[in-house]
């Protein structure tokens, strides 16, 4: 048997973290047994599903390097197969067409809800005569398909991640509409649950692979496989992804959208990765931290985690600065020039040597890409705002004899490298008899407009490449003498 699984998501928002995370674990399946691998969007909503979340939704899955083997496969150009299908079940007594008015049916449901009971469709329209039917044409109603779910059976399959896991019929909500209302002989838009199954059959599904909140759906889309004549395919459900309270991590819990995580400037190597480890756990003596391809090697979907997994920043962010740390500074600038542009800082972006030795810079203390813009910005712009603590600096005794002794002898030690600098400031300190301390602290002050940031030296000699360090030291002085 080939292998094939599929991801199906519907284009009603941005890629989610909990979708994405489905497609991790079909893609390290579909790879780990040399399987095939299907995108199909489910874009039947059409009141909310839109164009640009379907390309969010393919851009998405592109950056993280989740591939595609086939498709994407779009549901609304696969109408009229639904609908023979429909029909097929409606010629085979599966499935009849039921006319109850929304009134109707609100109040069966308050009656139910009177009596104590769970709400179901109590099947009344199940075995209408003709004559019957013919009535309630006359009288202009519409009509939905309900399939048929015999409230006696007992839908039982065993669940890759769960294990045993069955359903009475009687809890799957009576006889299930599979087609949306439409007037006389006509087939309504088909829905949801009959789709699916559908698809899966035609696209040979051996393998469903989705969240935890599908599991409701399971029995139900059993059943239909069993009238529609095709063989049941297995199914696993993942945890889902929890918030730090422990609920299903939403909107709410702000940051949820793959397009957002990558904005942020998380690395899609270093995401993907994370979104492996929540709910899979790598087999004893392997590393946490691995490419997809390595995964994919070892991936069992018998070590997902049943229980929900909570998300972890701190996680991530410790993930994502170990492949930040290992990226050369060459590469590194290609990924920070657009956070860079998109803050407005204006620089020479084909100045190769001068960003490297910038990205070089504060490469090691980056968490996430997008820190790059506040951690640089003394070097991008031409006039800074120096905080509290640095006009504190600036003002103490002897800051002002220290910053202009400086900017005084910067002439005399051309061209300015790590090593003129260091006999610059070696001389500075003797000749004006100040403290080193005084003088580095004066400095990076002047400087950086901060106490604390990257190194000072090479901070001072990339703005000094710039022609920068003599008119920042300038300001510097302004601020030291304002007291
Ligand atoms: N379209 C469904 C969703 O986005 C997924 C369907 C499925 O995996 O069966 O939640």
């Amino acid at each position: 048997m080939t292998v094939r699984v599929r991801l199906a998501p519907s284009p009603t928002g941005n890629l989610h973290i909990g979708t994405a995370r489905t497609a991790v674990f079909n893609w390290l399946f579909a790879r780990h047994q040399g399987g095939t691998f299907v995108l199909r969007v489910e874009d039947t909503d059409q009141e909310r599903s839109r164009p640009e979340y379907t390309q969010n939704i393919l851009d998405g899955l592109t950056w993280l390097g989740l591939t595609w083997d086939e498709g994407p496969f779009y549901q609304t150009k696969r109408m009229d197969l639904y609908q023979q299908k429909v029909q097929m079940l409606l010629d085979k007594g599966l499935a009849y067409r039921a006319y109850d008015t929304p009134e109707e049916l609100d109040a069966m449901r308050e009656a139910q809800k009177a009596r104590g009971e769970a709400p179901r469709y109590d099947n009344r329209h199940r075995s209408l005569t003709p004559e019957q039917r013919a009535a309630y044409e006359a009288e202009g109603r519409s009509s939905v398909i309900r399939f048929i779910i015999d409230s006696d059976r007992e839908v039982a399959w065993n669940d890759l991640v769960r294990g045993h896991v069955s359903w009475k019929g009687r809890d799957l909500g009576g006889d299930m509409v599979i087609a949306r209302a439409a007037a006389g002989d006509a087939i309504g838009q088909p829905l949801y649950n009959f789709v699916v199954v559908v698809d899966d059959i035609d696209m040979a599904i051996t393998h469903i692979i989705r969240g935890e909140d599908h599991i409701g759906n399971t029995p139900k889309q059993i059943l239909l496989y069993e009238a529609l004549g095709a063989t049941i395919p297995e199914f696993g459900h993942t945890p889902l992804i929890l918030n730090q309270a422990g609920a299903k991590l939403s909107k709410r819990d702000g940051v949820t959208s793959i397009s957002d995580f990558q904005r942020m400037g998380y690395l899609p190597a270093a995401f993907v990765n994370y979104m492996t480890l929540l709910g899979w756990s790598p087999p004893e003596g392997m590393s946490e931290i691995f490419t997809l391809d390595e995964a994919a090697q070892r991936f069992e979907i018998e070590r997902v985690n049943k229980a929900g997994a909570k998300f972890d920043w701190d996680k991530l962010n410790w993930l994502n600065s170990q492949y930040l740390h290992e990226l050369p500074a060459a590469t590194l600038v290609d990924l920070l020039i657009p956070h860079w542009q998109a803050a407005g800082f204006v620089a020479d972006w084909n100045d190769r040597p001068w960003l490297e030795q910038l990205a070089a810079l504060i490469g090691p203390s980056l968490t996430r890409l997008d820190e790059a813009v506040a951690m640089s910005e003394y070097l991008f712009n031409p006039t800074i705002d120096w905080t509290d603590e640095a006009s504190a600096q600036l003002r103490q005794e002897g800051a002002d004899v220290a910053v202009e002794a400086v900017a005084a002898a910067i002439a005399e030690y051309q061209p300015l490298t790590e090593a003129t600098v260091q006999d610059l400031l070696k001389q500075v300190v003797k000749a004006q008899n100040l403290k080193k301390g005084l003088v580095m602290r004066s400095l990076r002050a002047a400087l950086t407009g901060a106490m604390h940031g990257p190194d000072l030296v090479q901070s001072w000699l990339l703005l000094h490449q710039h022609g920068q360090d003599e008119a920042r030291l300038q300001q510097a002085l302004v601020v030291a003498r304002s007291k």
